[in-house]
């Protein structure tokens, strides 16, 4: 296929702080035989989207809106081969090629092929415009890499988040708990609300003895004991007791350190944290002295998803019990702003 200009289609567009529209944008054409364009059919909000669209983070200009979404794939270059025109699949968030030696290695989040955070729909974070899921078609560079096929039997809607926010829950206890099987795990919320109801799943599926949810919102507490955690409500001043395992998901600086503070004696403690000031004072005294280990950085989409895919295919997790809210396409402008848990756009 050539690039030749073949019209235009719509795309959810961030034009100002909390401002959305739908905007006609050149229709994306595939490039390359290795190459595909899909056609979004559920699409979830991430907790860093309010962050961008609020304005907090300075953008280029416009900017395309959305990087967590299932979708149907409609064209596919010649050395595409595990796909089909019409299969539906889960599209990693990152751009990464699958080839290079960070890819090989499990870092598709830092392929070598590409500048840091080539993400879809966050050019305020990358400078580049890559497209953003709330279109009418997306262009993936890599397909062999990048798109993950939908099982049999599982609705779209349930894994509309599981290619960045479950794998952010999933990442901050699975390898923890591998290591420490069946130990008690405390997830502590301080904003990202989704991704620490993932973990509280994620801790669950892969058999903590408990998991205990300390967070200062109402509606996360409620939703955490309803899928099986303790809820402990707190303001972060004090922390109740010490885990092996915690989970620090939020963006809040007070929230962080309850969650060091909340950890044992050579345990582990796994920040999902996304902090937009440039520098946070840690306690690397206690740290060092009780052996604390602190482990942060971003999730690996494509390393990830062969290994959480599963789990949702064997009924072990349950995405879909996080999603707070169903929004019409159409409706996506406006709804894309509200104040729920976990909200996902879908086509009719
Ligand atoms: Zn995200
Ligand atoms: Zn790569």
């Amino acid at each position: 296929m050539d690039g030749r200009d073949i019209g235009d289609m719509r795309q959810l567009t961030c034009v100002g702080p909390n401002e959305l529209e739908w905007r006609e944008v050149p229709t994306p054409v595939l490039q390359g035989a290795g190459e595909a364009l899909v056609r979004p059919i559920a699409v979830a909000r991430c907790e860093i989207d309010p962050f961008l669209t609020s304005g907090l983070l300075p953008s280029n200009g416009a900017f395309a809106v959305g990087h967590e979404s299932v979708a149907e794939v409609v064209a596919l270059g010649d050395d595409v081969r595990h796909l089909e025109i019409g299969q539906r699949v889960v599209v990693a968030f990152q751009l990464s090629c699958g080839g290079c030696g960070s890819c090989g290695a499990g870092h598709s989040a830092n392929c070598d092929a590409y500048p840091v955070l080539s993400d879809y729909g966050m050019q305020p974070l990358s400078g580049v415009e890559y497209g953003g899921m709330l279109s009418d078609l997306l262009r993936v560079p890599h397909a062999n890499a990048m798109l993950c096929p939908v099982p049999e039997g599982i609705d779209p809607i349930a894994l509309a988040s599981v290619s960045d926010n479950v794998l952010d829950g999933y990442r901050t206890v699975a390898p923890h708990l591998a290591e420490q099987p069946g130990a008690r795990v405390l997830v502590v919320c301080h904003g990202s609300r989704s991704i620490a109801l993932y973990a509280v799943q994620a801790a669950l599926a892969l058999g903590a003895a408990s998991v205990d949810f300390a967070c200062d919102d109402a509606a996360a507490l409620a939703l955490s004991e309803k899928l099986g955690a303790r809820p402990i409500p707190t303001d972060f001043g004090r922390r109740a007791e010490r885990y092996p395992i915690v989970a620090d998901c939020g963006v809040r600086e007070e929230g962080l350190r309850y969650a060091i503070a909340s950890t044992e004696p050579e345990g582990v403690c796994h920040s999902a944290t996304f902090l937009p000031q440039p520098m946070v004072g840690l306690p690397l005294g206690k740290l060092y002295t009780l052996g604390i280990r602190f482990f942060i950085g971003r999730a690996h989409s494509v390393s990830l998803l062969p290994r959480v895919m599963p789990l949702i295919e064997q009924g072990r997790l349950h995405p879909e019990e996080v999603t707070t809210q169903l929004a019409d396409w159409e409706q996506a402008p406006l709804a894309w702003l509200d104040d729920t848990i976990k909200l996902v756009v879908t086509r009719a």
